[in-house]
């Protein structure tokens, strides 16, 4: 690769700011890191400073920079703390910003890269879910790029390239008329084939481990509910500028086929990778070139067999939801996107049952505000307000188990 990019990374403690990270240390002479931003972990934010000397770093908890302090032991480095303060650092000019906070907890931030007009790799898919319209409005209006890093679309990028959201510096021309869906798919998650009747019992444990991806654990708890797949569903809605039945998923548990592309002349165009995240991250942190790693190589011999299915809306009734929600339209995946995240927390505290995650949904979908969404602050009060509902379904949902 040609020229230096420099790279802000929101979210460095997490999965995606680590696969970021890796890619960095491999390549010092492609990539410098000008910001580092986590939420409450001060240690393993002092540490990443001490390995990339970044020029700022912020910290979502105000309340544990004296943390961060001491941890730092005297490394020179702008610090900021707070929500507000982190979503000014995303702002400031970079090549790229990768924004891989997790939750609606990364919509300020993604927002305020978007009006600042970056480049943004994005894996904070929640952003695109709760407030679509307006995080795509914005980009146009002051010309950000958004480059997909969620490996479904990242492959659909790949796949066809020329989507508009690559704007003035497109690789092909954006020729949308030509192409007929699209297809993301999906793992099925380690619950794919549990008999319907023991869904109720499984735990958090079982619930995060994954078949095939080592993530963060609300996106692991997503992916066994499938509530991962809706909520991309959604983010591709937005990303690709298509109709939501042109949105197709198909569950394929050896994960070898990321996205593909059908095309009316009857050609599909699939992109395969290995699960491992750094393939998505590295061709958003390099396009429109790619970056030369030992990635390890996808056998396919050894796969056996590559199969797909439609998706079981029995045992994923949270991707049903998501879909309704998203036809809804309006505050619809706002407030769904809320929900799910109060729920999944519950669930990972023991507090509600694995199948209670859809059930709060559902009701909280019912029963929460709706306002237009027009500006950031309106995405926030919706959000709020689905929170309270989906707070109180919690604790309903608690008493009903313990009687
Ligand atoms: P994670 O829980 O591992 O990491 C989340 C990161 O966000 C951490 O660095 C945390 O400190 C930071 N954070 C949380 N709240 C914050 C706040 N208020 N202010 C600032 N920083 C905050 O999550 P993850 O698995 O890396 O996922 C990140 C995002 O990427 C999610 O939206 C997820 O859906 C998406 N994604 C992840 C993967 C994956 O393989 N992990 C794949 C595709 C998409
Ligand atoms: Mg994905």
């Amino acid at each position: 690769m040609g020229t230096m990019k420099t790279i802000t990374v929101m979210g460095a403690t997490g999965s995606i700011g680590q696969s970021t990270l890796a890619l960095v240390r491999q390549f010092p002479e492609s990539f410098s890191i000008h910001a580092l931003v986590a939420g409450s972990d001060a240690e393993g934010l002092a540490a990443l400073t001490a390995e990339f000397r970044p020029k700022i770093i912020g910290l979502g908890d105000a309340t544990k920079l004296d943390h961060l302090h001491e941890a730092l032991d005297g490394i020179e480095v702008d610090i900021v703390g707070g929500e507000v303060a982190c979503s000014k650092i995303a702002a400031m000019p970079v090549d790229i910003v990768v924004a891989g906070i997790v939750g609606i907890a990364g919509l300020p931030s993604v927002l305020a890269a978007v009006q600042a007009g970056q480049t943004i790799a994005l894996a904070n898919k929640e952003a695109l879910v709760s407030a679509g319209g307006l995080v795509m409005a914005e980009a146009e209006r002051c010309g950000a790029h958004i480059l997909p890093v969620d490996s479904e679309h990242n492959a659909v990028f790949q796949c066809w390239q020329g989507w508009k959201g690559h704007g003035g510096r497109q690789v092909a021309q954006a020729d949308t008329a030509a192409l007929s869906h699209i297809c993301l798919t999906a793992s099925g998650g380690p619950f794919l084939e549990t008999p319907l009747d023991h869904l109720a019992n499984m735990t958090p444990q079982q619930a995060v481990r994954h078949p095939n991806w080592a993530m963060g654990q609300k996106i692991s708890v997503d992916s066994a509910t499938m509530m991962n797949k809706g909520l991309e569903v959604i983010e591709a809605y937005w990303l690709f500028d298509l109709r939501p039945d042109q949105i197709e998923v198909l569950i394929h548990p050896q994960q070898a086929v990321h996205g593909m592309v059908y095309f009316r002349d009857g050609s599909v165009v699939a992109q395969l990778a290995g699960p491992d995240m750094r393939t998505p991250i590295s061709y958003a942190l390099a396009w429109p070139d790619r970056l030369h790693w030992a990635s390890a190589r996808l056998d396919l011999a050894a796969m056996d067999q590559l199969t797909f299915a439609s998706v079981d809306t029995r045992r994923f009734p949270g991707f049903a939801l998501a879909r309704q929600a998203l036809c809804d339209g309006g505050a619809a995946p706002a407030i769904l996107n809320a929900a799910n995240e109060v729920a999944v927390a519950a669930f990972l505290q023991e507090k509600i049952g694995f199948t209670q995650i859809p059930a709060i949904i559902e009701t909280v979908l019912g029963q929460s505000i709706t306002l237009p969404i027009d500006h950031l602050d309106a995405v926030m009060a919706i959000d709020a307000d689905a929170r309270r509902v989906a707070a109180e379904a919690v604790t309903k949902n608690r008493r009903y188990l313990s009687l």
